[in-house]
């Protein structure tokens, strides 16, 4: 965190989540992967039965550069700014588990949010459906990858206040919403019983393609699904039940990201917490390393999404789709 962003900061006193109905959403800058296909990788997956170290339990690229960056220049739609807001009380959400396809990618769309929970005493975990072993130098052996980018993740979820990051082992680039990963999915899902799950919208964002990467797009898929039905259906992957004795869970929210901008309906004021969110996407050195102002081009993005949605002028914000699922 440099001074100057520090003294910005402090002009900042409140967090707000708003609903936004009929918000005009912002595509994210960065939130965008676009990768070679995945070579051969050796993947250790969790087998079942296997305990994951998840607290708290009733009962028990490189990333591509930022387009434009350079110039400065960002093609956007002219967008409405939101006209009604309301707070967004968070009182009895107690667990968010956030899905993601990639290490990084809850950092570009949705850390600030992130740490306005983990501040508030939410327990948040994080959930990674690859390694990101599908990145950076097609020279390097891509375990080397996937174990690098997985530290990075890991540092940057402690940065933001989440203690447990868990990796699905799921191919980079190849992504699907399969009934594999759907069962894995609803396998945490039922061991952490989250109220909450944020993850990736399954819908193309067309007015800014390249953030509704394929593998963000099937993550949100195989989420969405184990949200509903899997996860409170005693019926889906019986095994989960029968051989690992996991209850049937219902989680009651759905938080997506990166999706249409017309579905956008929730905004959350993330200008105290920018520091924070900066340093997690600095956790990421493989990705954001090579950025020459990763903090204003982050900040800029931030804003104009504020803009967007009506806050006052000054604040950032990150946007998302909240659908109930209860
Ligand atoms: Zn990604």
């Amino acid at each position: 965190m440099d001074a100057d962003d520090d003294s910005r900061m402090s002009e900042s006193k409140t967090i707000h989540e708003r609903s936004t109905t009929g918000q005009k959403g912002f595509p994210p800058l960065f939130g965008i992967c676009r990768r070679g296909t995945a070579r051969s990788f050796t993947w250790s997956r969790p087998a079942l039965g296997v305990q994951f170290a998840l607290p708290g339990i009733p009962g028990d690229r490189p990333r591509d550069p930022p387009r434009n960056h350079s110039s400065g220049t960002y093609h956007r739609p002219t967008l409405s700014p939101m006209t009604d807001a309301l707070d967004e009380p968070t009182r009895d959400v107690q667990r968010v588990l956030v899905v993601t396809a990639h290490p990084d990618d809850v950092d570009f769309g949705a850390a600030g949010t992130v740490t306005t929970w983990t501040a508030s005493g939410i327990e948040v975990v994080y959930c990674v459906c690859t390694s990101g072993e599908a990145s950076g130098d097609p020279t390097t052996p891509p375990e080397t990858t996937a174990r690098t980018r997985e530290a990075e993740q890991r540092a940057a979820a402690a940065t933001v206040g989440v203690r447990e990051v868990l990796f699905l082992g799921h191919p980079d680039g190849r992504l699907t919403p399969s009934l594999e990963l759907r069962r894995d999915i609803t396998r945490v899902i039922r061991r952490f019983r989250p109220h909450r799950v944020l993850t990736w919208s399954p819908e193309i964002n067309w007015e800014f393609l390249v953030t509704s990467h394929p593998d963000h797009r099937a993550a949100g898929e195989a989420a969405l699904a184990a949200v509903y039905p899997d996860a409170r259906n005693p019926h889906a992957h019986p095994e989960l039940l029968v051989d690992e004795g996991l209850q049937p869970w219902v989680v009651h929210e759905l938080w997506l990201a990166d999706g249409p901008p017309e579905r956008r309906n929730r905004v959350v004021d993330v200008t105290d917490v920018f520091p924070t969110k900066l340093a997690a996407l600095r956790a990421h050195r493989s990705q954001t390393g090579h950025l020459p102002d990763l903090a204003g081009d982050i900040r800029g993005w931030l804003a104009e999404t504020a803009r967007r949605s009506g806050l006052p002028e000054g604040r950032l914000a990150e946007t998302f789709q909240v659908v109930s699922t209860a």
